[in-house]
């Protein structure tokens, strides 16, 4: 097994541009034009092999890796570094009809069938056997292949298959039950099996959680996605032991997918050496595509501690997986992929080099088109980008500093959107909005588990935080007698680790801290709004949820207009050693929440990188003694962006930036900053 936090003796050798390429599709003839036009791109690294098993082993134990040998070397000929995958993300026709219990069963209790992608029961033991001895065989051949940068394992885990319903999933599941509790006595405590008759005598009475009549016991399903995450990750490591145990030394990583919850990251992130992603944000969100993958970006960055990830995927310009896909208009292509530079990548890839003319993904877009290269806007904008990337090495490894953390846990989202709540709650859809408040405010900003190390951040944000602890409570405490800040919003501090509610008024363990009881809410309605005004006589609107909250100590910053809430803390401020807590009882417009985090920024010393539209992004990478000021307008109009005093020279175009500049329609500047 590696847990491999810091493999400091590896380092990238520049910056990473290229996508996933598929040979195998394509005339050997074709791969001379592909490595031809890729270094006319200004691609230094692709992604190999990654649905190739069929092609690899096409029949049981019979390989053939003789065209993998020939285009690994035609691309280290032409200086073309490889994530090289381990084929195993799709099992061939016949691995199926081999192994027909190896595919998945779904809530209805119907097993899928292959013909598409990522059929595989995560505890199917020949998948996991097949799967290692693949990987094993491709960390053999090619594992000492100078032109084999990193090993790129599976792909996309959980992006179709993040449950399974099979006799054999519901066996692990009693066994992995077992491991944790050890007593049936300690299972019944810790899922309330008094309510509703559950009370289970035996193991094998328990059954997975689905075709149930109504809601299925919460606790239960807590520990189903706790499970399932647990056997996905168990494929990964599968693998990761056949690499190395076949020698090979390379870095490894896994792509994770954009918005996929149902992993945790932050625990997948100490198994791999780089973390990873997917990026697919919908260009026809226009201006606020963006927002839709800055959160993503900084849980791949703070999943690792700070280190650069790797942007593995993202597409020049459409999709195919939508009900409409719209294309991304000329420079767009460009902003996301410095956008993801900005927040800490140390690769711009696609899916995938050259587009499909067969097969599922024949519509997704490509770096070179069904039309060719020749007079292609789209070759001519990937040509642009990779020139570009290929001067800013000085990039490397830098890191994005932030004071401000967020907290955020896979878990909560898990237990967040289990039904039998005061309301449906998407979870992402309910946090995000107070990760776009600091994002818009050019604040950076970490992803911070709560069992993590709250030492270098001054403010904590608590969006949401509906699973806590005795522990992280205890932690979060101490961060706020300590001198730190915590805001917390409504429905946090709610159940533990069970999913047990905690008596005497919410926020359970944090009532002291916050100077306040909530014993009652209000989740609103779809379009349903609540008016608040503050101290400084400002007014807004209130979304999502109304909580009613009785003072203990806190101050009151704002308060209810209308109904039977008029006059009720909505917003309060509590002093507890020698730090401040804050607690938002509802979801404020978000120009009123942006504003409220910003203030709350500032008196902690935190101050924003630009003053400009929320649709100018920035942000700050650092290391070896520079500074790099990524500004960049997401916006279809010219923007006027106040650099509040900072100054120095654009890596892009080699000028000098003044304190003040109006920056053009999806414009770009990375300006290496002068003390
Ligand atoms: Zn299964």
């Amino acid at each position: 097994m590696t847990q491999n936090d810091d493999p400091a003796e590896f380092i990238l050798p520049g910056l990473l541009y290229g996508g996933d390429y598929n040979p195998d599709q394509w005339a050997e003839e074709v791969w001379l034009e592909d490595v031809r036009l890729m270094q006319a791109a200004g691609v230094n690294c692709v992604s190999l092999a990654i649905f190739s098993w069929a092609k690899l082993e096409p029949q049981p134990g019979q390989y053939d890796f003789g065209w993998l040998d020939r285009v690994i070397d035609l691309l280290h000929a032409h200086g073309i570094r490889i994530f090289l995958a381990t084929a195993t993300a799709s099992p061939p026709p016949w691995f199926s009809r081999q192994y027909p219990e190896s595919l998945p069963v779904d809530g209805n209790g119907l097993r899928y069938k292959q013909g598409s992608r990522q059929h595989y029961c995560p505890n199917s033991e020949s998948y996991r056997e097949g799967a290692a001895r693949l990987a094993g065989r491709m960390a053999q051949r090619y594992g000492s292949h100078p032109a084999v940068l990193m090993w790129h394992v599976n792909n996309e885990y959980a992006c179709h298959v993040y449950e399974c319903y099979c006799d054999r999933c519901r066996d692990t599941f009693r066994g992995w039950l077992q491991a944790r509790y050890t007593t049936l006595d300690a299972l019944n405590d810790a899922w309330g099996t008094d309510f509703w008759s559950q009370r289970y005598g035996q193991w094998a009475e328990i059954a997975l959680p689905n075709r149930t009549l109504t809601f299925v016991n919460p606790s239960q399903m807590l520990d189903y996605r706790r499970f399932m995450n647990a056997s996905i990750l168990a494929l990964f490591r599968g693998e990761i032991e056949a690499i190395r145990g076949a020698g090979a030394v390379q870095p490894l990583f896994t792509n994770m997918v954009y918005g996929i919850r149902w992993l945790d990251q932050f625990e997948w992130a100490r198994y791999a050496d780089y973390t990873a992603l997917d990026s697919y944000p919908d260009p026809s969100l226009g201006e606020q595509a963006w927002q839709t993958v800055a959160f993503a970006y900084d849980v791949m960055r703070s999943a690792k501690r700070g280190k650069p990830f790797l942007l593995l995927e993202q597409a020049t310009t459409q999709v195919n997986w939508r009900t409409i896909n719209q294309l991304k208009p000329p420079g767009m292509m460009r902003t996301l992929s410095y956008q993801a530079l900005a927040r800490g990548a140390d690769s711009v890839m696609f899916f995938q080099w050259r587009q499909s003319k067969a097969g599922a993904e024949k519509f997704h877009s490509a770096m070179v088109p069904h039309g060719g290269a020749d007079g292609s806007r789209i070759f001519a904008e990937v040509s642009q980008l990779g020139a570009e990337i290929k001067r800013l090495s000085a990039l490397l490894d830098t890191r994005v500093p932030a004071e401000v953390g967020l907290l955020y846990s896979f878990e909560n989202v898990w237990a967040l959107e289990i039904d039998s709540k005061p309301a449906h709650i998407e979870a992402q859809e309910a946090i995000l909005p107070w990760h776009d408040a600091l994002v818009t405010a050019s604040l950076p900003v970490d992803i911070v588990h709560p069992d993590m190390d709250f030492s270098g951040y001054r403010v904590l944000i608590a969006p949401l935080l509906y699973q806590l602890t005795a522990d992280q409570a205890d932690r979060l405490r101490r961060f706020v007698q300590s001198g730190g800040t915590l805001v917390m919003s409504y429905f946090s501090g709610i159940a533990d680790e069970r999913d047990h509610l905690c008596q005497g008024g919410y926020p359970a363990f944090l009532r002291e801290v916050l100077g306040l009881r909530v014993d009652e809410w209000q989740p609103l309605l779809p379009g349903q709004t609540a008016r608040f005004q503050d101290c400084g006589g400002r007014l807004a609107d209130a979304l999502h949820w109304v909580d009613l909250l009785h003072l203990d100590g806190a101050e009151l910053l704002a308060h209810y207009q209308g109904g039977f809430i008029d006059g009720r803390p909505a917003i309060t401020r509590h002093r507890f050693g020698a730090g401040h807590a804050f607690y938002v009882g509802t979801r404020p417009e978000a120009a009123y929440l942006r504003d409220l985090l910003v203030g709350i920024c500032v008196d902690n010393g935190i101050h924003r990188l630009l003053g400009a539209a929320p649709g100018v992004e920035a942000s700050l990478r650092v290391g070896d003694g520079e500074r790099y000021l990524f500004i960049i307008n997401h916006l279809q109009t010219t923007q006027s962006v106040d650099l509040l005093g900072k100054r120095g020279i654009d890596l892009i175009t080699q000028t000098q930036i003044g304190d003040r500049l109006l920056l053009e329609p999806y414009g770009v500047r990375l300006v290496r900053l002068q003390f």
